[in-house]
């Protein structure tokens, strides 16, 4: 980093004394980031966020067959940190200006900006009606209508994470349900982990296709890329996700998926004085691997931003951030799941841990993702 660069981020707005610093986007990246900076800067610090309520979004697949996980409201979250809270959505960017536009409140300038907008589904991965778990509306429009007395057979398209928890969560409920997976089920897991898939699909009475390609979402099912049908009352789509167009709109770097480019440090290689982490961001390991969208690599990533802005503001060079893959965690219901031992690059290990106590692992794990979110200095992988 140069030190102009420094200066550059060093002098906040408008003659005032303490830098400001914009969050935008309050999920498990932009939250926790807020909080971590809270604690480790002077700045004065605001989150946007649309929507007044955290929303626990590894556990929506739950939320769907009707649990009710927690959505703490943000001013409870961030009550005693100072960081004031913006229920509003971020509509434009200027980065010229240093200025974010909201859709229904005044123009927020900033120094410095943590982008962390998430991703959402691809409207055009899957055609015709089809349901999503990735939204809290969308998780809840997905249980109203399962309540509906019409619906017996669901069709989850996906057989990654997602698509996953979901099968195995409706199948627990005694719904039946078919997996529809472009590969292999369990293909990018080791070959014990897939076996114990495949064993807890079967005994939940998951009617799993394999290799097989969805191309159009209808009212009664599925149709495959190799013209066959899938027999369902509703489609749910797990796969092909998308990030908001606002920094691609705004003249940031990108890759292909909309992803921010973001250097060791999690700053935009275009516009250093804006940072993103999270789903929206395309950070890598110091090997070039691009970190997969996940909660497991929002958090310390977030956590990594406040250490950058930290720096920035003292006037030091950031650390870059360090990730290494340990463990990949699945819930298969509410009595089973998977731990999926990985090398530092994700790839899987031969090592699994299956049953009831893969599944209390994997439930500390999610009840950590969200007790960070009021401690930022829980160790969370960076
Ligand atoms: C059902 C399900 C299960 C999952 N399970 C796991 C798991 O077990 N392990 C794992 O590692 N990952 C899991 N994931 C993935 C994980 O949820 C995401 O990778 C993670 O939430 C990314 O965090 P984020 O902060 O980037 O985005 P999010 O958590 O999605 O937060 C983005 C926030 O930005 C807000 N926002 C968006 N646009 C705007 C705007 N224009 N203005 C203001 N606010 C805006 C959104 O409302 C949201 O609050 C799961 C995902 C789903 C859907």
């Amino acid at each position: 980093m140069t030190t102009t660069e420094t200066n550059t981020v060093r002098a906040p707005h408008g003659g005032r004394d303490r830098a400001h610093v914009v969050v935008l986007g309050g999920g498990y990246g932009g939250h926790l980031a807020a909080q971590a900076l809270a604690v480790r800067t002077d700045a004065r610090i605001t989150l946007v966020n649309d929507g007044d309520r955290f929303t626990q979004r590894i556990r929506l697949h739950e939320a769907a067959v009707g649990q009710e996980p927690a959505a703490p409201r943000y001013v409870d979250l961030l009550a005693g940190t100072g960081v004031a809270f913006v229920d509003d959505r971020a509509v434009g960017l200027d980065p010229a200006a240093r200025r974010v536009r909201l859709r229904d409140g005044d123009p927020l300038d900033y120094d410095l900006l943590v982008l962390a907008l998430g991703s959402r589904p691809d409207p055009d991965a899957l055609p015709g009606p089809v349901f999503e778990v990735s939204s809290a509306e969308g998780a809840a429009r997905l249980r109203e209508r399962l309540a509906a007395d019409d619906v017996g057979r669901v069709a989850v398209v996906g057989g990654g994470l997602t698509g996953l928890e979901l099968a195995t969560e409706l199948g627990e409920t005694g719904r039946p349900t078919t997996l529809v997976t472009d590969g292999a089920l369990g293909a990018d897991l080791s070959a014990r982990g897939a076996r114990h898939v495949r064993e807890v699909c079967d005994r939940l009475g998951i009617e799993v296709v394999e290799h097989a390609r969805a191309v159009a979402a209808h009212d009664d099912g599925l149709t495959l890329a190799d013209g066959r049908t899938v027999a369902a009352d509703i489609v749910v789509g797990t796969t092909g996700f998308t990030v908001p167009s606002l920094a691609r709109e705004a003249g940031l770097a990108v890759d292909e998926h909309g992803r921010v480019l973001v250097d060791a440090a999690l700053r935009s290689r275009s516009h250093p004085e804006i940072l993103a982490v999270g789903d929206a961001a395309a950070a890598t390991r110091p090997d070039g691997q691009v970190l997969r969208m996940a909660c497991a690599t929002a958090l310390p990533a977030a956590q990594q931003a406040a250490r950058t802005v930290a720096a920035l503001l003292a006037g030091t060079a950031p650390r870059p951030l360090r990730f290494r893959f340990a463990i990949r965690c699945i819930s298969l219901g509410r009595r089973d799941g998977l731990v999926q031992f990985v090398q530092p690059d994700d790839s899987p290990r031969e090592l699994v841990v299956t049953g009831r106590l893969a599944a209390a692992v994997k439930e500390a794990i999610v009840v950590n993702a969200l007790r960070v979110q009021r401690h930022p200095r829980i160790p969370t992988g960076a």
